[in-house]
């Protein structure tokens, strides 16, 4: 089934649930919540809660990498661009196939290029992003901008594996799709970073939560907390175990002490969508992440004016400042 492009807020709440009790009643049931006093501490708590994401997203824990086997279904030259756009089919699981596509420049210069995996919201897809179509756009600026781009279907809605959670299929896709792009000739693999809209933006969280070669993390119309989700959205960010253990911010807390924008529209539909209150309390508890780390400069929550919408200007300051040599 397809959900709008906005499938987040599809006005009528589909899970009615009883009154939450609240943020102090949230957080006394995450069992992972971000605590460490040091830096030591953080990273320990970070190996740990990245175990737990694998094992409740993924069966049980981190799958084994398969052989991608990566098949180039079309190649297109875009002249005018000076860069190819490859359409491909590769292996996430050895029975599960993942639809993506990289947009390489043409001139690669010695010590290669930074890399982007760019990620779509509900009811987009890979081909939306790289050929910059609609709220899509920022991944064709990306390869405008001189960067890799590669870009998968982000699953809708069905679940393949018993004990698989479909974020964990497509955050498991996603990884696949970096380990691609990072294996290309023209890519750096020390200059990769990850952005996304929307369900891109959730997925964003978790690629870069779960895989620290991603130096780099722009998470556009997604901050926000558990609690927020249960009312107004498609329920396909929930899976069993998650909030006992997490909330959003403790997610974000496994990118520190590495760069992340979390950035989020003042013309956010509220109550139901996005609220910028409750992305700056969300924010608030990522911080307490890079203060430990002393790196607070690194992590930003960039508000601007419009409403679910990836705004470019500074995520490419940013992105252009970290990768770009
Ligand atoms: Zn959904």
């Amino acid at each position: 089934m397809k959900w709008p492009f906005l499938g987040f807020m599809i006005g009528a709440s589909i899970i009615s649930v009883a009154p939450v009790s609240g943020d102090n009643g949230s957080e006394q049931i995450r069992s992972m919540r971000f605590d460490a006093k040091s830096p030591g501490q953080a990273r320990m708590w970070q190996e740990k809660a990245r175990v737990k994401l694998y094992q409740l997203m993924m069966n049980g824990s981190k799958p084994e990498k398969c052989p991608a086997n990566p098949r180039v279904i079309n190649r297109e030259e875009v002249a005018d661009a000076g860069y190819v756009i490859e359409e491909l089919e590769l292996n996430s699981l050895p029975d599960r196939k993942v639809h993506a596509w990289i947009v390489t420049p043409g001139h690669v210069p010695e010590g290669g290029l930074p890399g982007v995996l760019a990620l779509h919201g509900h009811s987009g897809t890979g081909e939306q992003i790289v050929r910059g179509e609609e709220i899509y756009w920022y991944g064709k600026a990306f390869a405008e901008r001189g960067y890799v781009v590669a870009s998968l279907d982000i699953g809708q809605h069905e679940i393949q594996h018993e004990g698989w959670s479909m974020m964990g299929e497509r955050v498991w896709d996603a990884l696949t799709v970096l380990d691609y792009m990072c294996d290309r000739p023209e890519v750096d693999e020390s200059r990769v970073g990850t952005a996304g809209l929307s369900l891109g933006g959730e997925s964003v969280m978790y690629v870069a939560a779960l895989d620290e070669r991603l130096k780099i993390a722009v998470s556009s119309g997604w901050l926000t907390t558990i609690e927020n989700m249960k009312t107004g959205h498609c329920p396909c960010w929930n899976f069993p175990g998650l909030e006992e253990h997490f909330d959003f911010s403790d997610i974000f807390a496994c990118v520190a002490p590495r760069y992340l924008i979390t950035q989020i529209g003042r013309k956010e539909k509220a109550p139901g969508g996005f609220p910028l209150d409750i992305a700056q309390k969300a924010f608030k508890e990522i911080q307490k992440a890079y203060k430990v780390f002393n790196a607070e400069e690194n992590c930003y929550l960039d508000v601007h004016d419009s409403g679910h919408e990836f705004i470019g200007e500074v995520p490419f300051k940013w992105f252009d400042r970290v990768l770009k040599k």
